[in-house]
Parts: structure tokens; sequence; C-alpha cells
């Protein structure tokens, strides 16, 4: 977009009057940060109104990208980089005396996601509309994000993250365009002359608004929608009767029960959680959403029973499942459609990605709580199996047990993965190695069944958030190296590796993370009076806390160092910082537990003055998207340290190596595809690999005493843990205890132990070699424009929904 200084700064002064009837001089931060906003949202405000149009009289396919959650981060600045409006607007602020990075700041983080399942789905997004292909999000627009986290005397404590307090300035409520969602009631066929129909009765109507987000592309016109629901009551916030006795709660009762759907995200994160809000917040998305898209494709004038040619639906993990059956609903009961054609359409509608095996986080609905709550949709889903199953006994004849393991409803309980992997035409693992896993084990009746439904897509990072804007020093120096090209082909990144062996390139690249090191050590002295040695190795493991990721393992390995160190503090080792960041699921005891064990060795050894500050342990608190963006470009190490056939992909992997750190790896995830692409030389690798993992899952042989009892190492450390050492009480950490000696340690902390200590002793020796070390860092960013989502998307476009960019003409 080309834009004008002098214009730029009449528009935001204008701005300032029309919101708030202020001048600079006089406004606030926080109204100077909202003026620019709605600045900036009205130049989008007309390509976003043209995209809309030409996607509509083009009659272009279009992608709905269903997902619980969008862990966005903050727009302000990435919305300026993707328009090309950052350095002028940059300028023009100044020459007012207004700091641009003080007003990014103001931004409350969108939040609304827990980890990488919901950041990939906002990379998505990024990527779609940078490609100009017609995709947009669907999802809820929760009141509270994920919680706010605050470390108080070392344990994780939740405050409630309230987003919206100040005025969401991006997003627009569209209340012409909501619909009605039901719940509960009964519902039951009916004959009238022969005509059967179906009739749901004494429901409640639930009122589902849509908030509208405009989502940029990358140098393009198009502008594509996030559409977010939120519930309301259907004109009854007040309870009149309650009301004029005085019962002034009472009377607000019910507008408070209505709205809680959409009122809190979750904080769940691979863990099973049969709640019935958590079911209630599924279906009431999946309809809103569903009856919006096919209340815009009437308007087109083409028959429903080509709805697949021009609309595909993603389904972002099993959360909203739902829409095969609602999808059917729609096409059956209200467009009147046979069964076999409304099957035919939605199957080929539907795509869905598996973004885990865990067997703990494989969601399940308990029969009577789904019936109860959804009695139409339920029976459809009968009718889905009863059909799925009598395919299955003619292919399989007597084999119950296999039928058994496939049905959609087994137990009492409706499986959601078997009803989406049953009603869409592709499923989609995110990382080679899951895919495999997925179609050999996990999947593997449903692989004999579908021979070429399984495939894989392997997730991806936007370089423009996580490069570009972030860290602006490396893409600086990028760009001058190799030209801008790799902007929009980040697959030229690859030009760069010419330059690996190059010292002066090795030297600049060096200094950009020295100062990206040193900006960072003075954030955290402002923000939090910790001091960091900006000259330390930084070494980083930020993700959910989960035991099968094992911060633990790395919490170990510090403690053998410190032990190391204590003994002998002339040890010539290079200085390290460790730093942590990652929430706890709030019910999850042993989660909670690390983060104290984290804080409590970080006072220990950040306090002893005996070991020359050799050592120092950061828990970053609050890590979310923007920690994320500030600590990445910093890290000289990656600790990807998942127990090999847990992590689907992990992108923070991916992030890392964009940045120029050397990953620590297990052969897990995407970890591979990153050992593959760099070469064996450029990451450090250790531990079991998936086939042992599974082997010992599946055959026993692992006894984790047995490491304790016959390694020192372990067995001091597993001491210092429960005997006082940390200060804290004996009982402290016994869930961590249990869990590694009495529970058979379930991911191999104990057996990878000896193994990673060798490799973060690897990592000592590269480091020492600054010239090896530059280049290995030089060949992990020449190799990571293969992990840009606009890559993945690219193949969800060509091989999933056969759809291709659209660039919107202004
Ligand atoms: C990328 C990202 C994740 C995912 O990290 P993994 O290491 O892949 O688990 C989680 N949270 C935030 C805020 C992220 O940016």
């Amino acid at each position: 977009m080309l834009l004008d200084k002098e214009i730029f700064k009449k528009d935001f002064k204008r701005k300032l009057i029309t919101m708030f009837s202020e001048e600079i001089g006089e406004a606030s931060s926080l109204h100077k940060y909202l003026a620019l906003g709605g600045v900036v949202k009205e130049y989008m405000s007309e390509k976003w109104m043209k995209t809309n149009k030409q996607y509509t009289e083009g009659n272009n396919k279009q992608i709905y990208y269903f997902s619980l959650e969008f862990l966005i981060g903050k727009l302000l600045e990435s919305n300026l980089i993707n328009m090309g409006i950052r350095d002028i607007c940059d300028e023009a602020l100044k020459e007012m005396n207004i700091d641009l990075i003080d007003l990014e700041n103001i931004e409350k983080d969108a939040g609304l996601g827990n980890g990488g399942l919901g950041r990939l789905a906002a990379c998505f997004l990024d990527s779609m509309a940078s490609l100009g292909i017609p995709g947009h999000g669907c999802g809820i627009r929760y009141k509270f994000g994920l919680f706010e986290q605050q470390i108080v005397d070392g344990y994780q404590i939740e405050v409630p993250d309230n987003w919206l307090k100040h005025q969401n300035i991006w997003e627009t409520r569209k209340e012409d365009k909501a619909v009605i969602v039901k719940f509960g009631g009964n519902s039951y066929i009916s004959e009238d002359n022969g005509k059967l129909s179906v009739v749901h009765q004494d429901y409640e109507p639930i009122l589902a608004v849509p908030y509208d987000i405009p989502i940029v592309g990358y140098n393009k016109n198009n502008v594509n929608t996030l559409r977010l629901w939120s519930a309301e009551t259907v004109d009854k916030d007040l309870n009149l009767e309650y009301f004029n006795s005085g019962e002034y709660l009472k009377a607000v009762e019910y507008k408070y029960s209505v709205e809680s759907i959409s009122q809190v995200l979750y904080p769940d994160n691979s863990n099973k959680n049969g709640k019935i809000l958590r079911l209630k917040q599924q279906y009431f998305f999946v309809s809103a959403g569903l009856q919006s898209i096919i209340k815009r494709y009437k308007k087109m004038n083409v028959s429903l029973e080509r709805l697949h040619e021009y609309i595909a639906v993603q389904i972002n993990d099993t959360h909203p499942a739902v829409a095969v059956a609602e999808l059917m609903r729609i096409l059956i009961d209200e467009e009147g459609m046979n069964w076999d054609i409304a099957w035919n359409v939605t199957t080929n509608t539907m795509a869905y990605t598996n973004h885990t095996i865990l067997a703990e986080a494989l969601e399940k609905w308990p029969v009577d709580m789904f019936k109860k709550l959804l009695p139409r949709i339920y029976m459809i889903v009968e009718e889905i199996d009863r059909r799925f199953c009598s395919e299955l006994m003619s292919k399989y004849h007597g084999d119950w047990n296999r039928i058994n393991q496939m049905s959609i409803i087994h137990d009492g309980n409706i499986r959601m993965a078997h009803l989406a992997i049953v009603g869409s035409h592709s499923v989609n693992g995110v990382a080679k190695l899951h895919t495999e896993i997925l179609k050999n084990q996990e999947l593997s009746n449903f692989n004999n069944f579908y021979p070429k439904k399984i495939n894989n897509k392997t997730n991806g990072i936007t370089h423009r958030r996580w490069l570009i804007k972030s860290n602006k020093n490396l893409s600086g120096l990028i760009t001058e190296t190799i030209g801008e090209s790799w902007i929009e082909e980040p697959i030229k990144l690859k030009e760069l590796e010419k330059y690996s062996k190059d010292t002066v390139f090795q030297e600049k690249i060096a200094q950009v993370k020295e100062n990206n090191k040193i900006n960072f050590s003075n954030y955290i002295k402002q923000n939090y009076n910790i001091d960091i040695d900006p000259h330390s190795i930084f070494d980083v493991q930020v993700k959910r806390l989960h035991a099968y990721k094992r911060q633990i393992l790395n919490v170990m390995n510090i403690m053998d160092t410190y032990n190391r160190l204590r003994e002998n503090p002339n040890m010539d080792i290079t200085p390290r910082t460790f730093f942590f960041g990652a929430k706890a699921f709030p019910g999850y005891h042993f989660a909670k537990q690390t983060i104290k064990l984290i804080n409590s060795v970080a006072s220990k050894i950040n306090n002893d003055s005996t070991i020359n500050g050799k050592l120092k342990v950061v828990f970053l608190e609050n890590y979310g998207v923007s920690i994320a963006e500030k600590i990445i470009p910093c890290a000289n190490v990656s600790e990807q340290i998942s127990t090999a056939s847990k992590e689907a992909s992990g992108t923070g992997n991916m992030k890392f190596m964009m940045n120029g750190a050397i990953t620590v790896a297990t052969l897990d995830g995407a970890n591979v595809e990153i050992l593959e692409s760099v070469g064996e030389d450029n990451i450090v690798k250790f531990g079991l690999n998936a086939e042992e993992v599974i082997n010992y899952y599946k055959q026993g042989g692992y006894i984790s005493t047995e490491i304790f009892n016959n390694d020192p190492r372990v067995n001091r450390i597993l001491t210092q843990f429960t005997d006082g050492f940390l200060n804290v009480a004996k009982d402290e950490f016994n869930d961590i205890y249990h869990d590694l000696i009495y529970n058979n340690d379930e991911y191999f902390v104990l057996k990878d132990f000896d193994s990673y200590v060798n490799a973060q002793n690897k990592i000592e020796q590269l480091y020492r070699n600054h010239s090896r070390w530059q280049e290995m860092c030089i060949v992990n960013i020449a190799n990571s424009g293969i992990f840009s989502s606009d890559n993945t998307i690219r193949q969800y476009a060509d091989n999933i929904w056969n759809v291709h960019g659209v660039p919107v003409k202004l």
C-alpha cells in the first residue's frame, strides 16, 4: 500500500478526535494506540470489502479452518508489516513524538489458545491470506483467554486473562449475521401422509453473534476473515418477573448461564476433559459457523449438491468433529436432501487434522450426555455409525474385534476421532513420523479400510511473525546479504548456505544474536530485576508444561552440572543461562510441581556465589506469543527433548531453527525433518528413538529403579529433590519422585539421562569453536524455509482443498 506520511498524520489526528475528542498532547498512550489501530483498520476496510465481493462474484472456493483455538498474539505490528506501512507509520509517529513500540506494547495478546495447536491455526490464517487463498477462520470469541500465569513463591497462580478489557480495535460485531443454535429438547421422526420429517421441539435457542477480524495478506490486497462467535440470549437478558419482585440476581441469572458458553477458553492441553460446557462450546461454534457458510453459499445460486466444489472445512483436531453430523443435519432437515447425497457432499467437504496420539487426549463423549444436549445430532451420529458398521461387516465379516475397535459409538461413548475420520475425505497427521505412527499403529485399522485417506502435512510457522517481525536484526542482515526475495519465497533462505563458512558473515550473524541477547537482558533487568549475563549461552525450553515434554530431564542436567561445579568451582565451562517458560494446566499436579521444582532449583543455583555465576536459571512468567517473540531470537540452544513418539510435530522447534539456534533433539515429531534438512552435523540428537520407545511400551524391559540404583548422578539428584537440599519441604516433589521411581518413569527420563548429558557436553564443545558454531547457525537458518507455513498451506491447498490463490484486484 502506498501511504504518504503527511496523510497518515492527518488520518491519525482525525481519528483521535473522532474517537476521543482529544489532541495528541492530551491523549493517553491507550487512546493513541486505539486511534492508531482504528486508522490501520480503516486502511484495511476497503480491501476487506472488495475481497469479499470478489470472492463471491468469482464463485471462488472458500476454505474454512474450524478451530476451538486461535492463539493470535498481538495484531498491530503484523498488520502494519503485512500492509507494508510499518516504516512509514513509525517515522510519521516519531515526528509527532510518539514511539510506535510503546503503542504496540499496549495491545493485549489475543490468547485464545493453549499452545501449538492454537498457534498453528493463527499461522495458517496468516499464510492463507498471504498466498491469496480465500481461507477463513471460525472459532469462539472467548471473553477470557488462557489464564495469565503469575509466579508466587515459585508456584503458578492463575489469574483471569481479561484481554477484552480495552476495546478490541480489530473486531467488528456483525449482529445482523447472528444465527440461532439449538440445545436440548427432544427430537423424533414424524410421518405425515407418507412423508417423513424431523421434529425438534422444546429446545433452548441460543443466539450466536459473530465478531469478524480482518486477516491481511503480506503484500496482497486479500483481506480474509476470522469469524469468532459469541453466545447471547435471544431477547431474554432480564427476567422481568424476578426483577419486579426484587430478585435482581435471579433476574440476570439466565443471561449469565447462556453467556458462559463463550466465557472462557478451557486451559486444557492434551488432557481429556469430559465437561458438558466443553461439548456446548464445540457444537455452538460449529453449528453457527456451518449455518453462516450455508447462508452465504445459497446466495450464489448453485445447487447444494455441489457444495464441496465451493467449500472446504478443515477440522483442527477432533474439537470441531461434530461438524460432520451438523452439516448432515442442515442438508437433510433444513434443505431436504436425501441421506446418500448429503453424505457425499459432507464427506467431500470435511477434512480432519489429527494432532496427537496420546490416548488420554482422544476425545470421547458419553452417549447419555451427548443425546440429552444434542438429541437430533445424536440420531444422525447413530445412523452414520450404523451404516459405517454395516460396511465394516461386509468387508471384515465375522471380525467383531476389529469392528468394535473401529465403530464410532462404543461402550457408551462417542469416539470423536472416529466420527471425524469416517466423515472426512482426508485425515492428516502433522509430521512425517507422526503420520507413520498413525498409519501403522493408532489408526492402522482405518488405514487398511481407507487406504488413501491418511496423509501427511508437516506443520509450519509463519516466517513473517517469527522472523521478520520478531527478529528485525536478523531479517535485515539476511536481506542485506541475499536480497529480499526470501520474504515472498522463504525457501530462498537456502541462498545463505553459501555464506556458512564465510568468516565475515559468521561474525555478522554472531553479532545479531549478541545484540538480541543484550537487549533481552536489559528488558529482563528492567521488568523483573534479574541480572543475566548476555554473553552466557542462552539455552531455552519454552512450551506447555507436560510430562512428555520432559522439562524434568532439562532440570536434571542442570542439577548434574551444578553438582559438578560445586565440587570443582574452577571447572572450565562456558557460562550458561537456562530459560524456561511454561504454563501448567491448573488441575495437572505433576506439571505444577515441575514449575515449583524449576523455581526452587533456580533460587538455589542463582543464590550460590561459589559457582562464580557460571550457571543461571530463569523462569519466564506467563509464557505466551509475545514472550516467545522476545526470547526465541536470543536463543543459542533450542530444547526439543520430548519422549520420542509423543510430540506430534512441535512448531517451537521450527521457530528456534529459523532464528539460528542449535537444536538439542530427540528424534520426535518434526525434529526428524529438521535433522533431514540440516544434516547430522548441524543438530545434536540424543535418546531413544520412537521405535525403541514403542517397543518398550509393548514388550516391557525398562526398569527405572535400575538406573536410579546404578547411576550415582541420578541417585544424587533425585535425593536432592527430596531431602531438603532445595530449601523446600521434603515431600514437596513427591509426585515427581513417585512418577520416576514407583511408576517406572513412563516418559523414559532416567533412561535418556546419560545420553542427554552427553548431548549437552557436545553443545559445550561445539560452542567453544566459535566459527563452527556460527556455521551451524547459518545452516539452520538457511534450511528453515521449508518450515514456513506458506509451504504447509500450499500442500493443504493442492492436495486436500483443491484451491488456488485468488489475488484481489483493487
Ligand atoms: C509455538 C508456540 C507453542 C508450541 O511450542 P512447542 O514447543 O511446539 O510445544 C506454544 N506456545 C506458544 C506461545 C507458541 O508460540
